[in-house]
């Protein structure tokens, strides 16, 4: 296998978890260790903002695989441990306690973690993130007992904790930079959707402003102002501004980095030792035209992690997998496939009046992204017309008596 007898994992989150997993799955026969500077065992994050806050999930069935997992298959979990140093030259990884491991071939899945607000108070108790099942455990038991809740960011996690906050009856308001919600990642339409839905919900929000300062009293966080000098009452405040790669290992080893990681189509860093994947790393997109993007979400981590396992495994191959996305937000299951942004059309499928529509989002006439609420199937085709770059023009995307299905299966034969 590539002579690699030795491969070491950086990261023992999706990313890091699925590549030893589907080293296994691929025959790789040698030493495989997995360093996490978490305590627990790797644990899927997308529900923490999601069931888990609603108390649908426990951290026990947050968890990838049982225990057992690990040691049927001859991984060596290192957890609690942060990998401190890459020694290149002689291929060895030094962990904060100094302990050297050495390896053939070592994986970068160093994810990201929550950028910061560099403002005044946010160091006050009850100012809080969501990124580790830590955080979550501590937004769970600070929400017993609040009353009104300030969410920095109304990005995908900033909605779905005011979702959940919302549910269970408390006063949400949530502070958002842009002049619409999820602007980075949803087409307008979307956007006005879910605004909608989450004010119908009691959800209040202040566009276009940032945060000036938190004040508090006795050392806790009693209200959020805003930059155009509104004061909102906060118990809790959780700021879901976006996240930052956590790069500088590679860094410090001087790997290229460009916002994450720097890799090839094979996933490559500027190390032919070294593979980096996931939250961490920049990747030339051939959604975006091979332009270099990063990409944070589960089946990012995943499909590269299997794409690396398969290299490793001597079955070379280029990363070229469709990016999908979810988010759950009240009843609203929303789920996007392909890059939407940017984009010079939009059509709708469906009825948003009615809870389940889907906006085909089309760039100079071909279909980049397809937003589905609540029609799971539209969201599975999208998947299939642009992977596949089937055509799809916009009358054809707005007719419901068109069945999609159909037209793929005959454009899929021609
Ligand atoms: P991570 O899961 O961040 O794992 C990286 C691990 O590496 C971490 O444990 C980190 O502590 C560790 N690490 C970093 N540096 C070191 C070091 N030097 N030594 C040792 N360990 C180190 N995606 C979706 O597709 N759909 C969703 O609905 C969704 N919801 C989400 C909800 C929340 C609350 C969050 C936080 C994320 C959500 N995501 C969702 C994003 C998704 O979870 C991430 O894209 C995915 O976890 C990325 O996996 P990763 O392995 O690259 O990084
Ligand atoms: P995530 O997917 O992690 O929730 P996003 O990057 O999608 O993160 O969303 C973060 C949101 O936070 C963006 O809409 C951005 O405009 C907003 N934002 C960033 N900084 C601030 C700030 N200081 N005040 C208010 N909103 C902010």
């Amino acid at each position: 296998m590539n002579g690699c007898r030795d491969i070491i994992v950086v990261g023992a989150g999706q990313a890091g978890f699925q590549a030893a997993a589907s080293l296994r799955e691929a025959g790789f026969d040698g030493l495989l260790t997995i360093v996490g500077d978490e305590p627990v065992a790797p644990y899927q994050r997308p529900p923490l903002s999601k069931a888990y806050l609603a108390g649908k999930a426990t951290a026990g069935t947050l968890a990838l695989r049982p225990a057992s997992f690990y040691a049927d298959h001859r991984i060596t979990l290192r957890l609690g441990e942060r990998a401190a140093l890459i020694d290149r030259p002689i291929q060895q990884l030094e962990l904060k306690s100094g302990e050297r491991l050495g390896y053939d071939h070592l994986i970068l899945a160093t994810g990201a973690r929550n950028r910061s607000l560099p403002v005044p108070g946010a160091d006050l108790a009850g100012v809080l993130q969501l990124r580790t099942l830590a955080d979550a455990e501590d937004v769970q038991r600070y929400l017993a007992g609040v009353e009104s809740v300030v969410v920095v960011g109304a990005g995908f996690i900033g909605l779905e904790f005011a979702s959940v906050a919302a549910a269970r009856g408390i006063a949400v308001t949530v502070v958002e930079f842009a002049d619409r919600v999820m602007s980075r990642a949803v087409s307008r339409p979307t956007s006005a959707f879910f605004r909608d839905a989450h004010e119908a919900a009691g959800i209040r929000f202040a566009f276009g402003v940032g945060v000036g300062r938190i004040t508090g009293a006795d050392g806790h966080v009693t209200a959020v102002e805003t930059t155009d000098g509104r004061a909102f009452a906060a118990d809790l405040v959780l700021v879901g501004i976006g996240v930052v790669p956590n790069v500088e290992l590679a860094a410090e080893a001087g790997l290229t980095v460009a916002d994450g990681i720097l890799v090839d189509q094979a996933l490559l860093t500027s190390d032919p030792s070294i593979s980096a994947i996931g939250d961490c790393a920049t990747f030339p997109n051939s959604f975006a035209g091979n332009a270099p993007t990063r990409i944070e979400s589960v089946q990012n981590a995943v499909d590269q992690a299997r794409c690396v396992a398969a290299r490793l495994a001597g079955r070379a191959a280029f990363y070229a997998a469709l990016p999908w996305f979810w988010s759950d937000q009240g009843g609203w299951k929303l789920q996007i496939a392909g890059l939407a942004n940017p984009h010079d059309l939009t059509v709708t499928r469906g009825d948003p009046a009615q809870g389940a529509f889907s906006i085909f989002c089309y760039r100079h006439d071909r279909l980049v992204g397809v937003e589905s609420v609540n029609r799971p199937a539209d969201h599975m085709i999208a998947r299939r017309l642009i992977a596949e770059r089937l055509p799809l023009v916009p009358d054809q995307a707005a007719d419901l008596a068109l069945d999609l299905r159909a037209l793929i299966r005959t454009a899929a034969a021609a």
